[in-house]
């Protein structure tokens, strides 16, 4: 590390296992734990980087240059936020470069809390247009948009559209694009290499991936756009706690090898279940017949963890989810213990009553397909 002519790694792993790391100093860790403070020392003329606990932290300082170094490798100037969770993250673009009048393109396929959104945007002025996921619809709705909101794959329907063009068309009018990184996390696809102004996530799902974290955050290639997300982080004081930016932080170690156990075995449980009569309407973005392949081949990395598909009935799907042992019946996603459920219970999404949300974790993809399949033996009529 201290060689003059040290070159940055360009493996997803090694760059993952050092993100962010301080220099080493003798008798220091390798990754310094949590700092807790409401406020630092301050004699005098309140200037530097740790005055008051709700602005900056140390421990968010790593962690925000670890997610830095993954959302851009080797681009300098690529700042990060850290927030408490991904709607903390999301709220903080939206409502910080939006003002009455403007107008925002939302997906009408995406996390569920953006109907909510949709409805304080347009509480404070804002015209608010949807347009599906798949196809680039966006696009059809983009003239004399301020900003563009973009989240592919999409959740749950995993649709992916193509951000470069999306970009493009968007720039060219002067919108600025934002993308919801979360399911792909920065070791599946890149936004802002794709030319995408911000890069927007809950680090909740894989990106942490132990289930018990909540985190969320924003990076941007032009630290100006960033000055209003900043004061708004300030205003709203929505901060991650030290404890939770450390715990992510130390997660961020293993992200490549859970990334690519969790993808390799979320295709081989998609294989396996696109031979079952009674799953229709599967979807995982790496199957060669998908919809979403050729574009996500193009701008992903990795596929991600998350597999869907439908079963006939509500009570079918509840029947099956009951019957899973190595499954959890749980919301949320990219853990290394795997989850599943049935997206309709909470009546957000425009999907089936039988449709299945099933995230793959760390376990035994043999293991997790024998699961699957007795499942779906014990929960036929
Ligand atoms: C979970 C999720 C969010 C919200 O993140 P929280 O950390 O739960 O606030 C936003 N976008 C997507 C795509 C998500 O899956």
């Amino acid at each position: 590390m201290t060689s003059g002519d040290f070159v940055a790694p360009s493996g997803d792993g090694t760059r993952a296992v050092r993100a962010g790391l301080p220099e080493p100093v003798k008798y220091e860790p390798t990754l310094p734990g949590p700092v807790f403070a409401a406020h630092f020392h301050l004699p005098g003329d309140p200037t530097g980087p740790y005055a008051y606990g709700r602005d900056e932290n140390p421990t968010w300082t790593l962690l925000e240059r670890a997610i830095g170094e993954l959302e851009a490798p080797g681009q300098d100037g690529v700042e990060t936020l850290a927030f408490p969770s991904g709607m903390a993250a999301i709220s903080a673009v939206l409502f910080s470069q939006l003002r009455a009048g403007d107008v925002v393109v939302l997906p009408d396929d995406g996390y569920q809390v953006l109907p909510l959104v949709r409805e304080q945007l347009t509480a404070y002025g804002i015209e608010v247009r949807t347009a599906p996921t798949a196809g680039d619809a966006q696009l059809e709705v983009l003239d004399g948009a301020k900003l563009l909101w973009i989240e592919t794959p999409s959740n749950p329907g995993l649709d992916v559209c193509d951000i470069r063009r999306l970009v493009t068309a968007a720039h060219a009018q002067g919108t600025l694009v934002a993308v919801d990184n979360t399911l792909a996390t920065p070791l599946g696809q890149r936004p802002l290499e794709l030319g995408a102004d911000f890069s927007v996530a809950s680090g909740t799902k894989m990106l942490t991936g132990h289930g018990d974290v909540l985190l969320g955050y924003v990076s941007a290639r032009d630290g100006a756009l960033m000055v209003p997300v900043k004061r708004w982080r300030k205003i709203v004081g929505a901060i991650p706690g030290p404890m939770e930016a450390w715990l992510a932080h130390r997660s961020l170690a293993t992200l490549q090898l859970r990334a690519d156990r969790q993808t390799s075995s979320a295709l081989i449980v998609a294989e396996a279940l696109r031979e079952r009569p009674e799953v229709s309407g599967l979807r995982y973005p790496g199957l060669p017949d998908d919809p979403s392949h050729k574009i996500a081949t193009q701008q992903m990395r990795r596929f991600g963890c998350v597999v869907s598909f439908t079963l006939s009935t509500r009570a079918r799907a509840d029947r099956f989810l009951d019957a899973l042992r190595l499954v959890d019946d749980a919301t949320s996603f990219g853990g290394v213990r795997s989850t599943a459920e049935r997206r309709g219970r909470w009546g957000g999404d425009a999907v089936p009553e039988g449709f299945v949300r099933l995230s793959v974790g760390a376990e035994d993809p043999e293991d997790l397909v024998a699961d699957l399949l007795r499942a779906l033996d014990e929960s036929a009529e």
